[in-house]
């Protein structure tokens, strides 16, 4: 009996046919993804089991993870995205706005910890202009070289090109790489569907102006990560043209690190409360996001990362069995997904991160940012004790971005 035969016994055929077209190495269709999309049970079995061929011969057995820290700058935001817990009116008593000095003695605290990577993202704040963010990566780089400033959602650099003086949006983005930055977080997608971004983010940029933003970016030098929130309002057709809108840019660009699929934490949002979404993602649905991507994307984008911080631990387990390879970054402050309720917590050690994959058969290994192996810089770090402590992100009732 082939691979194909015993993987694929008593699946329901429809599922069935898709899964053997990707065990052949057919490129998969937005049909296919809607298919996929229906698999539970042991149907779901089959997908997750395929996705994990798939994976083991795009990325062998090994697992990636990164030593980073987030660091979001200021939750003041205008944009009033539906799905976010984090934004706050600037006279808000909980509102902060963090100077260069609180970012640079955090980016501290992340060299003193062993990261390679700080990770900036903050609200759209109406009193900063288009050269806030250059003096951000500027700033650390140059307290910082060897620290990789992964920042900047389209989001930010949308509303950075607006005021900026009417600078060429790639000469924006050049600008912002030679101060500093090294890649942008593919976040503010959401579901790359006008219709979907109506409901979620009206006020956001649609989805024509992400792709032209991260297209530019990736002609510039500078890669990015891609991402997807799904559990909400989305429909199958929803998520299948985002599928299909990522691995078309990827195609053109090749500037996609990785696909990061987000579920929705839908707890303290608008969005659920007051808009109809669903409260948020199921466990089929998550691993259900994981194999496609593995088998859709492949072999334009190789490196799936789940989410441990949207799934938890286990979850994420079970992620590295169902097609993910790399699992995502120590974060040291993860302010965006806390403050719409996530229960998962904002930091994990490497030693957990290592042990996690090892429990499930694996190998970890550090990597950089774009995916090049790190020498373990925590092996050599201080002990825990002399090492400097990580501050709190903000008081009790952190805000922070939701979701994204
Ligand atoms: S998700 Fe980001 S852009 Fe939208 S309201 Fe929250 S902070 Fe603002």
């Amino acid at each position: 009996m082939s691979l194909a035969e015993s993987l694929l016994r008593d699946v329901a055929p429809a599922i069935r046919g898709v899964l053997e077209g990707a065990l052949e190495g057919r490129e998969l269709s937005r049909g296919d993804v809607e298919t996929l999309l229906t698999a539970q049970g042991r149907d779901l079995q089959a997908l997750c089991m395929v996705a994990d061929a798939a994976r083991r011969e795009d990325a062998g057995d090994e697992v990636s993870y990164v030593i980073c820290r987030n660091i979001n700058f200021t939750n003041v935001c205008y944009v009033g995205c539906t799905y976010c817990g984090f934004s706050r009116h600037k006279h808000d008593p909980d509102a902060y706005d963090r100077g260069l000095d609180d970012m640079l003695e955090r980016s501290r605290e992340a060299v003193g910890r062993g990261a390679s990577e700080v990770c900036i993202q903050g609200g759209i704040h109406p009193n900063k202009d288009g050269f806030w963010y250059r003096d951000i990566a500027r700033a650390i780089r140059d307290e910082f070289p060897e620290l990789h400033i992964h920042a900047f959602s389209p989001e930010e650099i949308d509303f950075g090109h607006r005021n900026s003086q009417g600078m060429e949006l790639r000469d924006y983005l050049k600008m912002l790489r030679d101060a500093g930055l090294g890649t942008i977080p593919g976040t503010a997608a959401e579901i790359l569907h006008d219709d979907v971004r109506r409901i979620v983010a009206p006020r956001k940029i649609m989805s024509g102006r992400w792709v032209e933003i991260v297209e530019a970016a990736h002609e510039v030098g500078l890669r990015s990560t891609s991402t997807i929130m799904y559990g909400h309002v989305e429909q199958p057709h929803h998520i299948a043209h985002h599928f299909d809108v990522i691995r078309e840019l990827q195609k053109r660009t090749g500037g996609f690190t990785e696909f990061v699929p987000l579920g929705f934490i839908h707890h303290k949002t608008r969005l659920y409360r007051e808009k109809g979404a669903r409260p948020g993602a199921t466990m089929p649905e998550d691993l259900q996001m994981i194999a496609i991507a593995r088998l859709f994307l492949r072999p334009w984008i190789t490196n799936i990362q789940m989410s441990w911080v949207k799934m938890g631990k286990k979850l994420a387990q079970v992620a590295l069995n169902s097609g993910a390879n790399d699992f995502g970054g120590t974060l040291m402050e993860e302010s965006i997904s806390n403050s719409a309720g996530s229960e998962h917590g904002d930091h994990i050690d490497p030693e957990e991160i290592e042990r996690l994959v090892r429990e499930v058969g694996r190998t970890p290994y550090e990597r950089t940012t774009t995916y090049g192996r790190r020498t373990p810089a925590w092996l050599s770090r201080p002990d825990s004790e002399t090492a400097p402590e990580v501050r709190p992100s903000a008081p009790e009732t952190l805000p922070v971005h939701a979701n994204s």
